[in-house]
């Protein structure tokens, strides 16, 4: 029985509404900037030391039990296992401290030796023309989300043009390597418009002499990224107000094309704004620069490490443990510090949790016990993983890893949703290989034969849970109520997914150049895949290996495997097509 029944009555909610939201201010969505660096001997990440406000004393106890823990380790291990530490140690993705809620920019993470100019708490971005930095949206619907503005429709400067550019400048490129991946997380509203193919454009300039000799630069145009959602992910039942405007991950993999290159620039820059109305601006919330191992250039199409097979321990199905450099024993756990050692293998290996182990418990969520959040705290193990009795046990604290709409969305930007968004403890259970069902059933048109039930169905790879399309409201199709990142908190307080989630941060990005990556998994262990089977042909288009009415289909690299279906039902599966275990939704 539903208590909290949650009823299509905007006029109902408000009070409701105006009730939860007493106290609850303006939520902070600075997003999450990956998990800290591996320290040998370290008990407390620096975030979360930063987060606990320790008292001198206590800081001091605390290092004082870190070095002792450090030089003990350091007895016990070989010289050869400390070295293999360390080289893990250099090859984790590294993090910054939480950006400041005054500082108006983009967060900015700098992977490796890289440095970022004004330092990890004030990037100092160059801003020229029409740009600017600041708050992004409405913060009573957004959030406090801070960062780069783009107005195409707006000559803001009054110098007759509509156009402009952001730049920031990363030092250290010698220590840190030739191979880089390059990502920036942009929203671009529906109105957002520029004359020239070739704009907006995310632009890497190549420097020696500690900056001062420019070398040469290349670029990659965003505008057929832009085009090509606009067109493949358009959803009739999206909320008008959001358009088709969500928070995407777009950028390239480079090698910096001379070894005296010392510094970077990285620009983005548009010209010859078109747009108009109130939603010609595009936004960029996180920029993220990391270094990649060394490749020759010939060797591979894409920068990413190739595990050598032989360093790859099998642990079930397609399930992998990467033991590059590091003992072959698996480890008792999967978090933040070795995600991208748990390897799903298709046609290449894929990590699929790989930066989307940590997230921020944001001010104006419900921590676990239920009690207000008051300031941001990163959750550097949001979802850990275990391997156990043949299947992979996934827990998760279920927080987004990206920008999130205000709930109780009090302003009424969507459908006056009374609910927050709350920490869970989730235990989630998948086999390792999966079966197929011989009694499977997809859902009919309405899923009135219950053939997937109510509440989760499965996860993304951030640990956050996906729902069936249909919401608590008579049956009613959910998706038009989502916020920019397909998702909204229930009567549970818990954030789900009824569409795809553009917004994941996935490995390799996903401009429909090729298959998509993995995005997540249903409870019976099957993978749900991004939107594409091919480069610019969406899944649900593919007429010589249609999907079914479980929204999957089967190819030689991949096994059985289903895709979401942007704008189209079911949206991320139409039924299990394994066999699915009871599942523990967590002890609250
Ligand atoms: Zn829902
Ligand atoms: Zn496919």
């Amino acid at each position: 029985m539903l208590s909290s029944r949650w009823v299509i009555k905007p006029g109902a909610w408000i009070g409701l509404a105006a009730v939860l939201a007493l106290g609850v201010g303006i939520a902070l969505c600075q997003p999450p900037p990956g998990p800290p660096p591996f320290e040998l001997g370290r008990l407390l990440p620096p975030g979360l030391r930063q987060q606990l406000d320790l008292s001198d004393e206590q800081r001091e106890k605390i290092e004082g039990l870190e070095s002792y823990a450090k030089s003990k380790l350091e007895d016990i291990l070989t010289p050869d296992q400390r070295k293999a530490l360390e080289s893990k140690a250099g090859r984790r993705r590294t993090t910054v401290a939480p950006q400041l809620p005054d500082k108006p920019g983009p967060a900015v993470v700098a992977g490796g030796a890289l440095e970022v100019e004004g330092g990890n708490d004030g990037p100092k971005w160059s801003i020229t023309g029409d740009v600017s930095e600041g708050g992004l949206g409405i913060a009573s619907r957004e959030g406090g989300l801070r960062g780069l503005r783009f107005p195409s429709g707006a000559d803001s400067n009054g110098d007759g043009k509509k156009a402009g550019g952001a730049r920031i400048v990363f030092r250290g490129v010698k220590k840190a390597g030739r191979w880089y991946s390059l990502k920036v997380r942009m929203l671009v509203q529906d109105g957002f418009k520029v004359a020239r193919e070739d704009q907006p454009r995310l632009k890497v300039s190549f420097f020696k002499d500690e900056g001062k000799d420019s070398l040469d630069s290349i670029s990659k145009s965003l505008a057929s990224v832009i085009a090509a959602d606009r067109i493949h992910l358009k959803d009739s039942g999206t909320n008008k107000n959001l358009g088709r405007a969500t928070w995407r991950w777009v950028g390239f993999d480079f090698r910096t094309p001379f070894a005296e290159v010392d510094t970077i620039h990285v620009s983005l820059e548009y010209e010859g704004g078109l747009g108009e109305g109130t939603s010609a601006e595009a936004w960029v919330s996180d920029m993220e620069i990391m270094p990649l191992p060394d490749r020759t250039p010939a060797a591979a199409t894409t920068a990413r490490p190739i595990p050598a097979r032989e360093n790859l321990v099998s642990m079930g199905g397609r399930w992998h443990y990467d033991a590059t450099g590091v003992s072959r024993v698996l480890p008792a756990k999967f978090d933040h510090s070795n995600a991208d050692r748990l390897v799903y293998m298709t046609d290449k290996p894929e990590t699929p949790f790989a930066g989307n182990m940590s997230a921020w418990l944001r001010r104006g969520f419900l921590d676990r016990l239920g009690n207000l959040v008051e300031r941001d705290t990163l959750i550097p193990d949001a979802v850990t993983i275990e391997v156990s009795k043949g299947r992979l046990v996934i827990r998760s604290r279920n927080l987004p890893n990206h920008p999130t709409g205000v709930f109780p969305d009090s302003s009424q930007w969507l459908d006056a949703n009374p609910n927050m968004i709350r920490e869970q403890d989730h235990t989630w259970r998948i086999p390792l290989d999966p079966a197929p069902n011989p009694a499977r059933m997809a859902m009919d048109a309405t899923n009135s034969n219950r053939a997937l039930p109510m509440g989760p169905i499965g996860f993304a790879t951030n640990g956050v849970v996906f729902f069936n399309p249909f919401d608590h409201i008579a049956n009613a199709d959910a998706v038009w109520r989502l916020d920019r990142c397909c998702g909204h908190p229930g009567p549970g307080q818990e954030y789900h997914y009824h569409k795809y989630p553009v917004c994941l941060n996935t490995p390799w990005l996903d401009d429909g150049a090729r298959h998509s990556p993995l995005i997540g998994f249903a409870f019976d262990g099957y993978p749900v895949y991004g939107p594409y089977e091919a480069a610019g042909v969406l899944a649900k288009d593919c007429e010589t290996n249609p999907l079914n009415s479980f929204n999957l289909h089967d190819d030689p690299a991949r096994g059985p495997h289903y895709h979401v279906t942007p704008g189209r039902y079911p949206h991320i599966i139409g039924g299990y097509w394994g066999k699915v275990e009871p599942q523990r939704r967590g002890g609250r």
